[in-house]
């Protein structure tokens, strides 16, 4: 049975003195402060990153688009390190979709199917239960909730099914809808957001995904996703749910048709808003699988974007504590490589992931606790297990088998 220290602090928390320690590795590494980097740009990036200043946007582009990989890779490491040490987090979790059902038609999506359509499913709350039963052992701390925007599930459903599951699994935390589903229930039942959050709290909602963000850019929803949520609205939501004491992760989908000027566009206005409202606790930038979708003649991302993106969201997102390498979707050998270029987080053991594989993810449909352990230690980092909301986590055993 998992521990959950209530009083724990976020793990993010770490002493000024730890934070000299690696400061001083940079240094010492450099000799005069800067170790020579291969594009010269990357000096007066690495100046302020050294002094803890922020970046700008124009420095965000020269990131985005520097050839010196390694050069930017080091960067985005010392500030990883410097917030975390060695420190790898993971946590043992269980995905659930309830439905795949969906009133949009996203040009991105390979999961979605109409009402009524063959490749549909909707649980009834208790046969998601009993999907959920099938992996949810005392080792399991979270269940990540995602779907369709189905035309007849209402906020009364995600009540039911909240309800539900926790009277079945009350350890575990639900971390459920997206921004664009919150959207989708707050217009559907004509109730202001607010009021929509306040009943999902009350049911069990513990936090949110982070999904939905896309690309911020109206020029490329308008081709990846125009029935969606916009990204104004996204971020207007995501204030709601932070305002509400509610922490939600945020993404950003990258390597489809989007600008290297689009992607720092996107982590600026996900920085904007974490300044407002603190809420975010993890980024996590998702690599575009188009197998099966609309844009199917899209190449798909290569392992030097998907690192440099790691990267270039670790210099961007100063006020975010974690940056995830979600292995599955950049494949579990990428991730790895991640955790030296800005990465801190590798997600979860993620059973019956539905929604990458139906775009081609051949990452697998989960991963063994002691896989990730693996891949942690073989990385040359410390492997620490946490809750959703980054509490540290210790089990006693026999139950961790995860
Ligand atoms: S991406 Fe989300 S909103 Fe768009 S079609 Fe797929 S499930 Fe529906």
């Amino acid at each position: 049975m998992p521990v959950l220290p209530e009083k724990a602090p976020p793990i993010a928390a770490r002493t000024l003195s730890q934070r000299r320690l690696r400061c001083g590795r940079l240094t010492a590494v450099s000799g005069n402060g800067l170790a020579p980097f291969l594009d010269r740009r990357l000096e007066r990036l690495a100046e302020k990153v050294v002094a803890g200043e922020r970046l700008s946007f124009a420095d965000g582009v020269v990131a985005a688009t520097t050839n010196d990989l390694l050069g930017v890779g080091r960067l985005a490491n010392f500030v990883r390190e410097r917030l975390h040490g060695d420190a790898v987090y993971f946590n043992v979790n269980r995905h659930l979709n309830p439905t795949n059902v969906c009133v949009a038609s996203c040009a991105l999506c390979a999961f979605a199917e109409k009402y009524g359509g063959v490749r549909g499913w909707t649980y009834s709350v208790a046969e998601a239960v009993d999907a959920a039963a099938r992996d949810v052992t005392p080792a399991v701390t979270e269940l990540h909730i995602v779907g369709g925007l189905h035309p007849k599930l209402g906020v009364e459903y995600y009540e039911a099914l909240f309800a539900a599951l926790l009277a079945r699994f009350p350890w575990v935390h639900l971390k459920a809808l997206t921004m664009v589903e919150i959207d989708f229930l707050a217009q559907r039942a004509k109730l202001p957001v607010e009021e929509v959050v306040r009943r999902l709290v009350a049911a069990g909602l513990g936090s949110c995904p982070g999904g939905g963000a896309e690309i911020f850019a109206e020029r490329v929803r308008a081709v990846i996703c125009d029935h969606k949520t916009s990204g104004e609205r996204w971020l207007e939501i995501a204030r709601t749910v932070h305002r509400l004491g509610v922490k939600s992760n945020c993404t950003m989908l990258y390597g489809h048709i989007e600008t290297a000027e689009e992607r720092v566009d996107h982590l600026v206005r996900l920085r904007e808003l974490q300044d407002a409202t603190g809420g975010f606790q993890c980024f996590i930038p998702l690599a575009f699988h188009p197998a099966h979708t609309r844009l199917e003649h899209v190449a798909p991302s290569t392992g030097r974007l998907d690192l440099q993106t790691i990267a270039l969201s670790r210099l961007m997102l100063d006020n975010i504590p974690h940056v995830k390498a979600y292995w599955i979707m950049l494949g579990a050998k990428a991730a790895q490589i991640a955790l030296h270029f800005g990465a801190d987080d590798l997600d979860g053991t993620v059973v019956d992931e539905r929604i990458t594989q139906a775009a081609g993810g051949e990452a697998g449909a989960g991963m063994a606790r002691a896989e990730l352990e693996h891949l942690i230690r073989e990385a040359g980092r410390v492997a620490v297990e946490r809750d959703t909301l980054y509490h540290p986590v210790t089990h006693s055993a026999p139950a961790a088998a995860g």
